[in-house]
């Protein structure tokens, strides 16, 4: 993880009029914890973290609705991981939302 990275909330892209990121408990967590390279080494402990921070938050249920409605294919949304919402979607290819 760098100490630059910008926060995860600035990697979302929401519609206008959503402003359940507002209250996100990672808008100032370091967005390497939210979305680790690939699926190995590291990732799982990482997203096991992000997670945490997820299950604290107030805005965890908008959060994942959003993430399965647009299919974001990385990351920790919503307390889920991306395996964890592929299950939930039955989605083997959905559509990248986020910015890098
Ligand atoms: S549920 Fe997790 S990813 Fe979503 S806004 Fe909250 S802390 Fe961020």
């Amino acid at each position: 993880m760098t100490a630059t990275a910008a926060p995860v909330a600035s990697r979302l892209r929401v519609p206008e009029d959503s402003d359940w990121t507002q209250a996100a408990a990672c808008a100032d967590e370091d967005p390497e914890l939210f979305f680790p390279v690939g699926e190995k080494g590291t990732a799982p402990a990482q997203l096991e973290l992000a997670r945490a921070v997820c299950l604290g938050c107030p805005v965890v249920e908008p959060c994942l609705q959003f993430a399965l409605d647009v299919g974001v294919t990385d990351g920790m949304w919503g307390a889920t991981s991306p395996r964890e919402r592929r299950a939930m979607t039955g989605r083997r290819n959905p559509r990248y939302y986020y910015e890098d």
